[in-house]
């Protein structure tokens, strides 16, 4: 057995919540940068640019990327062979209310979805743990935005309807949601599973490197289709029209019952915060 410590844990998560919330990926950011260079709008262009100088001032520190801090989102791949001496759910939330108070991250999250009393932490967070072999942790780390979050959604389609109706899908709930999920955006879609597997897949499909490429080629060659579509829907930058309502699409799958074929979007803003961690 491996043992993981307390405090490298707690440090370990601290560190990637407080600068996720000041620095994106140098490859979203080139993203963002080749997109305003070929956009060609007058103010989908200056939005673009504005995007991407709000995120200089960010990394400087001072001020988060948004005032949306994110509520945390954790996926802990846990190697069967890891041992830790410490509660693990108490303690991730610690961090992540140390991460918020240290790092004067706004608190977001309400204790009781009708009543919505403020619970000052931004705890909790949630999790979403799974037993692998190996005596590593990895964890992939999320401050996902209430806006994004807001614009995506669960359909139980018909296994008949394929790609096709996976495609209709997504443009159409794009298109309705305009400005408000704050494009450009990643378009994360899960395919199979059952209800909350594709809610799960989607998520995850959001965390993928932005270029990295679907190992399925047609799903590689669907997912390129379908970002060049987005993008002719004229819903551009922060809903103002343009060439750049995404950056990517990313589309994860799981097998699923002879009977269904579930679709999950989940939309991530141009805030795209998250970070890998293994311990
Ligand atoms: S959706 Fe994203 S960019 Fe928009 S307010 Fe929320 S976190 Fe900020």
């Amino acid at each position: 057995m491996r043992t993981i410590e307390k405090k490298i844990f707690q440090e370990a998560i601290k560190q990637a919540l407080i600068e996720m919330n000041h620095e994106l990926s140098p490859a979203f950011i080139s993203r963002l940068a080749s997109a305003k260079e070929t956009e060609t709008g007058t103010v989908s262009k200056t939005i673009l640019d504005d995007i991407l100088q709000n995120h200089e001032i960010a990394r400087k520190g001072t001020f988060p990327l948004c005032q949306d801090t994110g509520m945390v989102v954790v996926f802990a791949d846990v190697g069967q062979e890891v041992y830790f001496s410490f509660d693990f759910e108490s303690t991730l939330n610690e961090a992540v209310a140390e991460a918020y108070a240290e790092g004067y991250l706004r608190k977001s999250i309400v204790d009781d979805p009708i009543h919505r009393r403020n619970s000052e932490t931004n705890t909790p967070a949630i999790t979403h743990i799974r037993l692998v072999p190996g005596d590593q942790l990895r964890l992939r780390i999320a401050a996902k935005g209430g806006g994004s979050e807001n614009m995506s959604t669960v359909r139980m389609l018909k296994p008949n309807d394929g790609l096709e109706g996976v495609r209709q899908e997504t443009l159409k709930a794009i298109k309705n949601a305009g400005g408000r999920p704050c494009p450009p955006l990643i378009v994360g879609i899960g395919l199979g599973g059952n209800l909350e597997k594709s809610a799960l897949l989607a998520k995850e499909a959001i965390l993928r490197d932005i270029d990295d490429k679907n190992p399925d080629p047609e799903l590689a060659q669907f997912e390129q289709q379908l970002e060049t579509e987005i993008n002719e829907l004229d819903v551009g930058p922060m809903g103002v029209g343009g060439e750049t309502t995404c950056l990517a699409v990313k589309v994860n799958t799981f097998p699923t019952h002879i009977a269904m074929l579930p679709f999950a979007l989940n939309l991530q803003c141009h805030a795209a915060r998250h970070r890998e961690v293994v311990l």
